[in-house]
């Protein structure tokens, strides 16, 4: 038993040869943070706080897709969401359609401190943003050229990572509109435990390129995109649909609850139950046990274990893809 922590930037179809332009400063950002989540674990601070943090330095990084970094809306507008878990008590809060907020994790954390709900959205969310106070910008602020130029290429090649007029065939990975190398995908997670097997789960994105306004993904939904309970933490990521069709995060605590299964067999058995190429979790459990599988070419992700365990990856290593791409 010990602390531990995993956070990702995102699954998907990663090709294997994005440029060093585009991996380096993700890897460096995986790394950052990663350092930043272990002092605050060595500090002793609560896990909760660990992955607010952790998450807001994603949200603040432009090269994930959450925060600073999200992605575009099929208007061009940005809509912002995040979830954060406390597994102890179970309290939760969750934000989605946000566009002025700097850091929707905060948020999230405070509709699960100061209001009698969970779930706040859209214009009840960002007022709510404004009466607490928490930091806020102009919409456009959130609008980088990259996502602009995202945003084009997807409907140029008239495709939304899940096309709703033509649906993608769910068996195979997604190809890159581009060719340019980039991922569309990349929202952000982190999951932590302490010593005392306190745990908590944050995830936060920008949702899907090209996306309808007012779709919701499976980031802010609770026991989808984020869970946790006395037995895990969870952050999923890929394609927000399956997810919550599978309800990815708490089929992981309920197979170990239910089943008596490892974190790291039922965090196996669910991404090997959804179709290829759709999903990735980062996952901690109660033990300090850490997993990271994905289906997916890829996964941004890192972890950290107090015996010493230290990770950061990008494609399949031997011990966290579940599903090999056979390509590699
Ligand atoms: N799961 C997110 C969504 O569908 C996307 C991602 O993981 O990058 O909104």
């Amino acid at each position: 038993m010990g602390w531990s922590i995993a956070l990702h930037g995102g699954a998907g179809d990663i090709p294997y040869s994005l440029p060093p332009e585009r991996r380096a400063p993700r890897e460096a950002a995986l790394r950052q943070c990663l350092a930043i989540g272990v002092a605050a674990l060595k500090a002793s601070r609560p896990p909760l706080d660990v992955v607010e943090l952790v998450v807001r330095e994603l949200e603040n990084c432009p090269h994930f897709n959450a925060g600073k970094g999200s992605v575009l809306t099929t208007d061009g507008t940005v809509e912002m969401e995040a979830c954060i878990m406390d597994g102890n008590t179970q309290k939760c809060g969750a934000v989605s359609g946000l566009s002025t907020v700097v850091n929707a994790i905060s948020l999230a954390r405070l509709v699960m401190e100061k209001t009698p709900h969970i779930y706040l959205a859209f214009d009840g969310a960002e007022a709510f943003a404004r009466e607490q106070g928490v930091e806020t910008v102009d919409a456009n602020h959130f609008i980088t050229p990259e996502n602009v130029e995202r945003l084009k290429q997807a409907k140029e090649a008239n495709r939304v990572q899940i096309d709703y007029t033509q649906p993608v065939k769910e068996d195979k990975p997604q190809e890159t509109s581009s060719g340019k190398g980039d991922s569309q995908i990349g929202t952000v997670g982190c999951v932590a435990v302490d010593g005392s097997g306190n745990l908590a789960a944050a995830t936060s994105t920008g949702g899907l390129v090209n996306k309808m306004v007012g779709r919701i993904g499976d980031t802010p939904v609770i026991g989808a995109g984020t869970y946790a309970n006395s037995f895990c933490a969870v952050s999923a990521t890929g394609k927000g649909e399956s997810i919550i069709r599978a309800t990815i995060a708490r089929d992981v605590a309920a197979l170990m609850e239910y089943k008596g299964l490892s974190l790291r067999e039922a965090a196996a058995y669910v991404v090997n139950n959804v179709p290829r190429g759709n999903v990735g979790l980062v996952a901690v459990s109660a033990k300090g046990e850490v997993t990271m599988p994905f289906n997916t070419r890829g996964m941004f992700r890192a972890c950290a274990t107090e015996d010493g365990y230290s990770e950061i990856g990008i494609w399949p290593s031997e011990t966290d893809c579940v599903l090999p791409d056979p390509k590699r």
